[in-house]
């Protein structure tokens, strides 16, 4: 039976804490667990993370963690009664000084929005529920007149529509996280509203420096991140492709096409992508998904995304278990309807890099001649993120003794991670590694597979060989 390809990164929660729902929630296919710093404590996230790991190793697998920085979500205060009702019509002041919320104002956490905003700004509350347009601005306050109206309660967020607020995309608490997520070991660190590929940088330096391996996630959320698409996929490891938030800025018509461009992109660039917010949202309290969530993530997988991501519906929704279990069947069907477009021509394109070079002839080669799998030996994992820029229908095994970089392939589209120590003689890796595949029922003797492996051995970033193998011809050796 065949592999899921598309990978599914599940948000962690209340709903998620029980250890069985989470022991559940991995056997029915998660490949990624987002711990998401806009809630809970530092104790909750390094708990959650030390829990994945206990169970995924109890199943002799690797999961990803991904820790996602809460950013410069701008946000309103808290209200008297903790909610009001407002109507189309209605005059309201947001106001940097006001500490209690009341029927006519609330206060603001970013204190500068008055001096960003003038008459005109519409602005979008509660990912969009809510609309507002600015009158007048004087001192501290805005003065708004609603135009869509609805329930408003504490903390709720606030986007410019178009975009263009100055907010740091780190943030001081985002800074701590960071320290945080190196503690618990995170295989990915998600930065929130980047609008350069220097915030990008700032948040690997970051890392770095508070001594995290991490790859790092650029999350595309705000308009100016769409002007600087090129330079920032460039600069981050990972993309996520955030509809929330950048529905809400940009308008919810332009989010379908620009997914499809930003997966077109990504993988075009080298990069990895992550399709995320709303996928199943109805599943937050029904046990099954709507046909225009299936649908949803059924384009996603034939846009060619990496991954899948559940939030709500895992964190905080009544069904987790049962969310994964469709995004597991769903992205299984749509895997099988047709090839994706390839968005690189091999046959005119240029190669760069020698490891890049032998990713090439390998999955030439794989779709050319008929081929089991194509197996990865690696250190770093660079060889295998590109062989799995192609869309193929082989698999890919990669076979590392780093556990860093099997927990972190296991967000790469095709790629199944599994552990191997590599000596140093090559001929016996490679009977070790054909051992591997024929102990997991993954070839039988006499399919042909191909395999990739640097030499010297043992040094990442070397893969400068591809070797065709028939599984059986060598086994008396
Ligand atoms: P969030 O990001 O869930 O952290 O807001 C994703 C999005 O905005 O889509
Ligand atoms: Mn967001």
């Amino acid at each position: 039976m065949a592999l899921r390809k598309t990978k599914i990164v599940a948000t962690l929660g209340p709903s998620s804490d029980s250890r069985a729902v989470l022991e559940r929630m991995l056997d029915e296919g998660v490949d990624v667990v987002r711990l998401n710093f806009s809630h809970g404590t530092a104790q909750d996230h390094i708990d959650r993370a030390q829990l994945v790991r206990e169970l995924a190793h109890a199943r002799h697998r690797s999961v990803g963690v991904l820790c996602d920085l809460q950013g410069p979500k701008i946000r309103i205060g808290k209200f008297e009664d903790g909610k009001i009702l407002l109507n189309a019509g209605d005059k309201f002041i947001l106001d940097a000084q006001c500490p209690l919320g009341n029927q006519h104002r609330v206060g603001l956490d970013y204190k500068t929005l008055p001096s960003e905003v003038g008459p005109g700004t519409v602005l979008l509350l509660d990912d969009g529920r809510i609309v507002m347009r600015v009158e007048s601005v004087s001192g501290s306050e805005i003065d708004c007149t609603i135009i869509v109206g609805g329930t408003l309660s504490n903390n709720k967020g606030i986007n410019r529509q178009g975009g263009g607020l100055a907010a740091e995309a780190l943030t001081d608490k985002d800074r701590e996280d960071i320290k945080t997520a190196a503690t618990l070991n995170a295989d990915y660190v998600a930065i929130s509203f980047p609008r350069s590929g220097d915030d990008v940088r700032l948040a690997r330096s970051l890392v770095r420096a508070a001594g995290g391996h991490a790859h790092i996630v650029a999350k595309i959320e705000r308009a100016e991140a769409i002007d600087a698409l090129e330079e920032i996929i460039d600069a981050a490891d990972v993309i996520m492709v955030a509809r929330g938030d950048l529905g809400v800025e940009v308008g919810d018509a332009a989010v379908p096409g620009l997914q499809k461009r930003m997966i077109r992109m990504a993988r075009t660039q080298n990069k990895v992508v992550i399709t995320a917010t709303q996928m199943l949202e109805s599943m937050i309290s029904n046990p099954i998904p709507t046909r225009a969530e299936v649908s949803d993530v059924a384009n996603a997988v034939l846009d060619g995304t990496d991954a899948v991501m559940l939030s709500a519906e895992t964190a905080a929704g009544l069904y987790p278990v049962e969310s994964v279990a469709a995004m597991h069947r769903v992205c299984k069907e749509a895997e099988t309807v047709y090839e994706i477009n390839n968005p690189r021509d091999l046959v005119n394109d240029e190669f760069k890099f020698i490891d890049e070079s032998i990713a090439m002839a390998t999955v030439y080669t794989a779709r050319h001649l008929k081929v089991k799998a194509i197996v990865a030996l690696t250190q770093s994992g660079a060889s295998v993120l590109w062989l799995s820029r192609f869309h193929n229908n082989v698999p890919i095994y990669a076979l590392t003794p780093e556990q860093s970089t099997r927990r972190k392939l296991t967000l790469y589209r095709g790629v199944y991670p599994y552990r191997m120590d590599i000596g140093t003689d090559r001929d016996q890796i490679l009977a070790e590694a054909e051992t591997q595949l024929l102990n997991r029922g993954a070839v039988e003797s006499g399919d042909l597979i191909l395999v990739t492996i640097g030499e010297p051995i043992g040094t990442a970033g070397s893969t400068n060989t591809m070797k065709i193998i028939k599984v059986g011809e060598h086994r008396s050796r």
